[in-house]
């Protein structure tokens, strides 16, 4: 298979390159995240090097294979790569902006019990070239899109160097200008990670998935708590505070009877002391056979109120998607039994 020349920096574009001047690098890299999708397109190259492109090398490695959309105006893109693994990547819409949803592995390791990616187990890692790929997809389909979360299929603290490439391309200002701060990572608490982040992007926004602060359950809903426990997470995050000086967002799945207790307020509210921390509720809504109950509407009122009563910030995420396979992974795994 031919390398990609997506995902590359200008440098190691040119260093594929050595028979021609830096500043054709530069050109080629311009062009691919200004849309060109074919090396014939880049009509100010020369001849030679567009055959020597041709003969060598490829841009585009992956396809769009179906569009679900959403009454909300939330579209999945199902996309299959050159070994037919399928991932996924949505369009989030609101008043004000288009925000793209990105894959980062396909399937995840991590076994989170409330998570369709996980009952994948991890396939593989994305490439920096099938990361941006996804994105290039959505905008050919979206035009301009302002923000992107690291939020779909797999931990993308997992696959750090792939996620780090990338996020250095969709930043560039010759490749897609994005500001970094318009960039969220989300991680299930990959501790020595977390700390990296911070230090090579402390402009990118952090959301840890934290879902409980007793760590028995929570090693239950999510073993990678077994791994670095609720006192490592609470230390990794009052770094970031301090390296990057942003809040952290903690998302929270409210499980019925399991994590919503007066004792799990009170054990939040103590791991959110000394720290910036948003509270992010998502009522877990039940489809198929979950093993997991909803929280009724009341249940999610009365939760909130209690943990802004004790001081903290707290927002609840609105459903998108659910008129279609709208949980992270779903499609994907849908259509993979089909
Ligand atoms: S929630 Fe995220 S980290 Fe957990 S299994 Fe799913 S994809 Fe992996």
């Amino acid at each position: 298979m031919k390398q990609s020349l997506i995902g590359l920096m200008p440098e190691d574009i040119s260093n594929l390159l050595k028979d021609y001047p830096g500043f054709r690098a530069k050109q080629i890299f311009e062009h691919i995240y200004s849309g060109k999708k074919t090396f014939s397109q880049m009509s100010n190259l020369p001849k030679d090097l567009r055959a020597y492109l041709d003969d060598n090398f490829s841009l585009y490695n992956s396809e769009v294979v179906e569009i679900q959309k959403s009454i909300d105006g939330t579209e999945k893109f199902l996309i299959r790569l050159y070994d037919n693994n399928l991932i996924e990547a949505v369009i989030l819409k609101d008043e004000e902006r288009l925000t793209a949803c990105l894959s980062t592995q396909i399937g995840c390791a991590m076994g989170c019990s409330f998570c369709k990616t996980s009952e994948l187990g991890l396939v593989r890692d994305l490439d920096s070239s099938e990361i941006l790929q996804e994105f290039l997809h959505l905008i050919e389909v979206n035009g301009k899109i302002s923000n992107i979360v690291f939020m779909g299929m797999g931990e993308p603290l997992a696959n750090y160097s792939n996620l780090s490439i990338a996020i250095r391309v969709l930043t560039h200002e010759k490749g897609l200008g994005l500001g970094r701060r318009k960039i969220t990572v989300s991680t299930c608490g990959l501790v020595p990670k977390m700390r990296r982040l911070a230090e090579d992007f402390p402009q990118v926004k952090l959301a840890v998935s934290l879902n409980s602060c007793d760590n028995s359950k929570r090693s239950e809903i999510m073993p990678v708590n077994k791994r670095y426990n609720l006192e490592e997470l609470k230390n990794a995050i009052k770094e970031f505070n301090d390296l990057t000086g942003k809040r952290v967002t903690a998302e929270y799945v409210l499980l019925k009877d399991e994590n919503d207790s007066s004792g799990d307020i009170s054990k939040i509210v103590r791991f959110a002391s000394g720290l910036n921390l948003l509270i992010n509720v998502i009522p877990w809504n039940s489809k198929d056979n979950s093993a997991h109950k909803s929280p009724s509407r009341r249940d999610v009122e009365k939760f909130m109120h209690s943990l802004e009563s004790a001081g903290l910030k707290v927002t609840r995420r609105q459903s998108k998607g659910s008129d279609i396979d709208g949980a992270c992974g779903q499609l994907a795994a849908k259509s993979r039994k089909n």
